[in-house]
């Protein structure tokens, strides 16, 4: 039987990231929008908090927690701003549980230790200028040179690129391959900012996630000790992919906290507008909208459970982890959408969040595969195109 009702350490834990969200971050983070400025001390405090060790196993440093519980986390921060979910996407999804499962113990020991504890920030470098969907169009290249290789290449649009210390870097490193479009060509790599040859910049004038950080990395002649491969060579597109039904995970359910933000403030607010003599909530159009929101955040939440179901017992879980960020994605930009048209005027201001609810809704239906790419996912699985092969899709639990 399926049970909807949540664990106590999966309640405290969305306890202790919506009170985080509410009482450091909401106060400020109009400002913060503003100014697009990114502020680091959120880090320091997410890390006190241990929030940035969310659902790594405390052996190496974490906090502990399932996948409902990173879930939970996600919903509560994006609920307050896109930015802060950001933060967990890329440091826990993409990055520290990549390292989770595909690292060895060493490189644990290393790397994922400190992340969890949130001494150090993480992030994955996949996109390049000339290549975002078409993972395999990508340039970047290593070279082996005795116990190391030689990165050269430019990752752009990488969330924290201009924060995070340790990277997880994509590139060919078998040429013949590349030629061919042969994924099996591609490797991955533990890349530190400390390494020289590294250098990072941010990107200015974005839509939204204002109050985040997006960047490039340049990576030119970088050496990369050979101990700082991840998997093994030529196992690089599998680890992406890996990792990106982690990092989706998180979108998913930022996406319904958003959904749930956008509710919340326009029921306030179609409850005191006033037009025609009543208040704007009784006008059936006007419902309408509101029930789009309703069913938007109800059904995104259990696609989103679904997946963390799946992923809480080990299982494989791709298909459904697309279709929770697809779905999501979509209810949350449409959402959006709705609760500026809800404020009229006021919401083409930022005198109300829902102006910065709508600019943050539509990064999430282009990152993380687009919502083309995850559509054509669905259509593929539903026309029996697509083999779901297993692979590594466990996190240990509880505390394995
Ligand atoms: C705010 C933000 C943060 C990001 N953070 C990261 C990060 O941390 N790390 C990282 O590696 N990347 C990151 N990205 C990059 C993101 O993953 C890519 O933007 C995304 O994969 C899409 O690639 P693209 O932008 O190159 O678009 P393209 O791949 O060029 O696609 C352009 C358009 O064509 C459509 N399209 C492409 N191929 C097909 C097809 N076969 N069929 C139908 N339609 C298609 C797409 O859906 C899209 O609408 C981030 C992007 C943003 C905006």
């Amino acid at each position: 039987m399926i049970d909807f009702s949540f664990t106590e350490e999966q309640i405290m834990i969305q306890k202790l990231a919506r009170d985080f969200a509410q009482k450091e971050v909401a106060p400020r983070i109009k400002e913060l929008d503003q100014k697009a400025e990114f502020d680091r001390s959120i880090l320091t405090k997410m890390a006190e908090l241990g929030i940035l060790g969310l659902s790594i196993p405390t052996k190496y440093g974490g906090s502990g927690g399932d996948y409902i519980s990173l879930g939970l986390a996600c919903e509560e921060l994006e609920y307050v701003d896109t930015s802060l979910r950001v933060i967990l996407s890329v440091h826990i999804g993409l990055n520290s549980l990549t390292l989770l499962s595909w690292g060895t113990e060493d490189q644990k020991q290393k790397y994922l230790v400190p992340q969890a504890q949130g001494k150090k920030i993480a992030t994955f470098g996949l996109t390049e200028p000339n290549a975002g969907s078409d993972v395999v169009a990508i340039e970047a290249k290593a070279q082996k040179s005795g116990d190391y290789w030689i990165l050269n290449g430019e990752k752009m649009w990488i969330s924290l690129a201009d924060v995070a210390d340790n990277f997880l870097i994509f590139a060919w490193t078998d040429q013949e391959k590349r030629k061919k479009r042969d994924h099996s060509g591609m490797s991955c790599f533990i890349v530190e900012r400390s390494f020289p040859g590294v250098s990072t910049a941010t990107i200015h004038g974005k839509l939204g996630i204002r109050a985040g950080n997006t960047g490039s990395i340049s990576l030119s002649d970088v050496k990369v000790p050979k101990e700082n491969m991840l998997g093994e060579e030529g196992e690089g597109f599998k680890i992406a992919m890996f990792a990106l039904d982690q990092g989706r995970y998180t979108v998913a359910w930022g996406a319904t906290g958003l959904i749930k933000a956008c509710l919340d403030h326009s029921v306030k607010y179609a409850n005191e507008r006033k037009t025609f003599g009543e208040v704007i909530g009784k006008h059936q159009l006007v419902k309408e909208m509101i029930s789009d929101m309703v069913s938007g955040y109800e059904c995104s939440r259990l696609l989103c459970l679904k997946a963390g179901w799946l992923k809480n017992k080990g299982l494989r879980s791709t298909k459904e982890t697309s279709l929770a960020k697809m779905y999501a994605c979509d209810a949350s930009e449409k959402a959006s959408s709705h609760a500026v048209q809800i404020y009229g005027a006021y919401g083409y201001s930022d005198e109300y969040p829902v102006e910065r609810f709508y600019r943050n809704s539509k990064g999430a239906v282009i990152y993380e595969g687009s919502r083309e790419i995850h559509k054509l996912m669905q259509a593929d699985y539903a026309l029996g195109y697509r083999i779901d092969k297993p692979t590594r899709c466990t996190l240990p639990l509880p505390e394995e």
